[in-house]
C-alpha cells in the first residue's frame, strides 16, 4: 500500500523510474564475460593502403557491433594484440594463457571469450586447453567474414559464444572453438574450408554442442585428461610433411639448426621413406624427440607396415607414435611435453595416448 502512497505524489513518468530502478536492484546481476580479443578477420576490413584486409577494429568495437551482449552479460573487453593469426607464436599463445588464468581467478568472472584468427585459431585454443588450470569456461570465436561486409559472421558468433559462457548446459567442456553455431572441442577441431562460414570440423567424434536459436544444446561430455604447465621458454618443435621422393635434408636441417623436437607429418597410416628413416636415425642419436603423425585427415597413425621407414619399424626404434592428432597440434603437445618430462620420450608418449 505505501509504495502507491508515495507513487501519488509523483508523476506518472517518475514513479516508472523509481519502479525500474527497484527492479534493477532486486534483479540478478548479469554475469561478467571477458572478451580478450586478437584479431583475425573477426577484427578486419579493408585497408585502402594494403589494397587489402587486415585486422584493424579495437575490441570495443567488437563488442558494440552486438548490442544483444548488454542482456546476456556484463562484458569487459581486453585488446590482447591486433594480428593475423598467421602472425600467431606459441609465446603469444602462452601469453594469453596465463592472463586468462588469472582473468578467471575473479570471482565475479563466469569466462572468456578469445576472439582469434581462424587461421591458427585451433593451435591456439588447444595450447589453452592444454595449459590453463582453470575449469571455467573459454571460447574461442573468429570469423570467415570481414567485420563490415553485409553478411560478416562475426557478431552472431561472438553472441554465441557469450551465451555458451552463460549457459549452464556448456558446463564441464573444455576449451572451445565455437564456429557457426558449432562447439568444437579443441583438441579436435580442425579448418576444413578456406572461406565458407561452415569452415571447421571435429571428425568422426563429432562437436561437443550446437548452438539452436540461441539455445546451448549439449551432444557430447568431454573433459580435459591432462594439464600442462606453460613452461618459461617453449622448445624449438618443428613441423615437416613428408612426401613421395623426400631426401629427409630438411628434416636434418631442423636437427643441425637447434630442434629439440620435430612432428613428421607421415604418409599414409604414418610411413616414411628409407631416406627419412635414415634422417630420423640422425635426429634421434643428436637426441631430438621425433613424433609420427600423419596427413591424412582421418584415422590416426596405425603402426603396422615394415618396410624400411614403415610405421611399425619407427615405433620400434622409439618415435612417439602421434594417434590421431593433427601435427600441428602433435607440435603444441611436443612443446609443452618436452620441458615437463625434460625430455623422456616413454612419458612423453603416453599424453599422446591418453
Ligand atoms: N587470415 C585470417 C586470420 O587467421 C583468417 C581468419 O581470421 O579467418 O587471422
Amino acid at each position: 500500500m505505501k509504495i502507491f502512497n508515495v507513487v501519488r505524489h509523483f508523476n506518472y513518468f517518475q514513479a516508472m523510474i523509481i519502479l525500474l530502478q527497484a527492479g534493477y536492484l532486486l534483479a540478478e546481476p548479469l554475469p561478467g564475460v571477458v572478451i580478450l580479443t586478437t584479431g583475425g578477420t573477426i577484427a578486419s576490413k579493408y585497408s585502402v593502403e594494403r589494397g587489402a584486409v587486415i585486422p584493424q577494429l579495437t575490441g570495443s568495437e567488437l563488442v558494440k557491433a552486438v548490442p544483444q551482449l548488454a542482456d546476456i552479460a556484463s562484458i569487459k573487453v581486453i585488446e590482447h594484440v591486433n594480428l593475423d593469426s598467421s602472425h600467431m607464436t606459441p609465446e603469444i599463445w602462452a601469453g594469453i594463457s596465463l592472463k586468462v588464468d588469472k582473468i578467471l581467478q575473479r570471482e565475479d568472472i563466469k569466462g572468456v571469450v578469445v576472439t582469434h584468427g581462424t587461421d591458427t585459431i585451433a593451435e591456439g585454443a588447444y595450447f589453452l586447453e592444454l595449459t590453463l588450470k582453470s575449469n571455467k569456461p573459454v571460447v574461442f570465436v573468429g570469423a570467415m567474414r570481414g567485420a563490415l561486409v553485409p553478411s560478416a559472421d562475426g557478431p552472431s558468433n561472438i553472441l554465441d559464444a557469450v551465451r555458451q559462457v552463460c549457459s549452464s548446459e556448456a558446463k564441464g567442456w573444455p576449451v572451445t572453438v565455437t564456429m557457426n553455431h558449432h562447439i568444437h572441442a579443441a583438441n579436435r577441431v580442425v579448418k576444413v574450408h578456406t572461406h565458407n562460414v561452415q569452415a571447421f570440423n571435429s571428425g568422426k567424434k563429432g562437436c561437443l554442442g550446437y548452438i539452436s536459436m540461441g539455445k546451448v544444446e549439449r551432444y557430447n561430455n568431454r573433459s580435459s585428461e591432462f594439464k600442462l604447465p606453460v613452461p618459461k621458454v617453449l622448445p624449438r618443435v618443428e613441423l615437416l610433411k613428408t612426401f613421395a621422393g623426400d631426401d629427409g635434408s630438411l628434416l636434418r636441417s631442423a636437427v643441425d639448426s637447434g630442434a629439440k623436437g620435430i612432428v613428421i607429418e607421415g604418409v599414409g597410416a604414418g610411413n616414411v621413406n628409407p631416406s627419412v628413416a635414415d634422417a630420423i636415425d640422425y635426429a634421434m642419436q643428436k637426441q631430438v624427440i621425433v613424433v609420427l603423425c600423419t596427413a591424412v585427415h582421418s584415422g590416426g597413425v596405425i603402426p603396422v607396415y615394415g618396410e624400411a621407414g614403415g610405421g611399425a619399424i619407427l615405433a620400434r626404434k622409439g618415435v612417439i607414435m602421434g594417434g590421431d592428432l593433427p601435427g600441428e597440434k602433435a607440435r603444441i603437445l611436443l612443446m609443452l611435453a618436452i620441458p615437463e618430462t625434460r625430455g623422456n620420450v616413454n612419458e612423453i608418449q603416453k599424453y599422446f595416448l591418453i
